[in-house]
């Protein structure tokens, strides 16, 4: 197990890297703790993959150095650095059993015999593989040799730390969801460090207790999934977190309110004050679940129009325009007799302000 420490690394794949744009990673420097479950997200192209090896020993970063529990391993070779990987794609043995998959990892180590039967079996029944466990790989559906690429992850409790590179992305959503709760299981006895990457948010959300945003080669915030939500620390994050994401709409200040197409909203105390002091260009954030939605004129409320309402089940999202902004609803039960035109409501307690992409927040 180990505390893994990216100190200024940064990685271009072109030989000469000129500006910023060279660089598939630009700068990270951040310190994971030992024994978290972390989930890497960001969108295809933002750099996750190019981490991951990094960290594995895969690749070599351009700059900077990483350290396991404070020791420079930068330039070791994976095999030394004691890390298990999980690919998108199997990775196997086709000519194997599974069973005989599963042990290479502990037989390569040196594990005896029982020990590597007992751990075998053991995460044999994590994955629902028991049955198989004489079969040849080969012989075995897409969906079972995940399974197995997976388990062979999962084996070695001696690892400084498991990475899984999207690698639920071949499993049919099904069972991608029941072995995403058994992932979060294993972590919460195993108590290794797992870094999981994903494009997905539900996925990241649910299993990690800490996700690391990403965004164009950069860490653009990291936090519990609640301070995803509640306060996104650029716009970026606002958008990709969240169904839909956050609203964001221009405006200006006017003492305690912020001001849109001549209508006033009023701030709290502190993220009026937090408004005066920014010089850059204001909007106003608020998540679709806390705006509100009135049929008619109520206090404090700004009138907006009604473009569409799509049906979700037990909820409904309401796409409305407001002055030229498109902005997004999250509707509870109940709200259907809202047609053409809506009045809202920004609760002060919901509203986020943010100057050039970024959350205004107190240091
Ligand atoms: P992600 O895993 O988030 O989809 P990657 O780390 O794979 O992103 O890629 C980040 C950027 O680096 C992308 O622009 C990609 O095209 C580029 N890239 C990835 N691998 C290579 C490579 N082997 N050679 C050159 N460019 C690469
Ligand atoms: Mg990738």
């Amino acid at each position: 197990m180990a505390k893994i420490t990216l100190d200024k690394v940064a990685h271009s794949y072109i030989a000469n890297p000129k500006d910023e744009s060279d660089y598939a990673l630009r700068l990270i420097d951040n310190i994971w703790d030992d024994g978290g479950a972390y989930a890497l997200l960001g969108p295809s192209g933002c750099g996750k993959t190019t981490l991951l090896n990094i960290i594995s020993g895969l690749l070599t970063p351009s700059d900077g150095r990483v350290l396991f529990d404070g020791k420079d391993i930068t330039n070791l070779p994976p095999e030394k650095r004691n890390i298990a990987q999980v690919f998108q794609f199997p990775v196997l043995y086709d000519t194997m059993t599974v069973f005989e998959n599963l042990a290479f990892p502990l037989k390569n180590r040196g594990f005896n015999k029982e020990d590597i039967k007992e751990r075998v079996l053991e995460v044999a029944k994590i994955l629902d593989l028991t049955d198989s466990l004489n079969k040849k790989a080969a012989r075995l559906s897409a969906d079972a040799k995940q399974k197995i690429s997976l388990g062979r992850g999962l084996v070695r409790k001696d690892v400084a730390a498991i990475l899984f590179d999207e690698p639920l992305t071949v499993i049919d959503p099904h069972l991608k969801w029941q072995l995403r709760g058994k992932l979060k299981e294993v972590h919460e006895q195993s108590k290794l460090t797992f870094i999981y990457v994903t494009h997905d948010q539900v996925e990241a959300l649910t299993f990690a207790d800490k996700v690391i945003v990403m965004y164009e080669g950069a860490i653009v915030q990291i936090g519990t999934p609640q301070e995803l939500f509640e306060n996104p620390s650029h716009k970026f994050v606002g958008y990709f977190i969240g169904s839909p994401g956050m609203n964001f709409i221009p405006c200006t200040l006017d003492g305690n309110k912020a001001v849109v197409n001549g209508f006033g909203i009023e701030l709290d105390d502190v993220t009026a004050a937090l408004g005066k002091e920014s010089t850059g260009d204001l909007e106003l954030g608020i998540r679709p679940l806390y705006l509100e939605v009135h049929p008619e004129e109520i206090e404090n409320s700004i009138p907006a129009q009604v473009k569409s309402i799509e049906d979700h089940g037990n909820y409904k999202i309401m796409t409305l325009n407001l002055a030229g902004n498109i902005l997004r609803a999250r509707l509870p039960e109940g709200k259907e007799n809202i047609s053409e035109k809506a009045w809202l409501r920004f609760p002060k307690s919901w509203i986020r302000l943010f100057a050039n992409d970024k959350l205004l927040k107190r240091h």
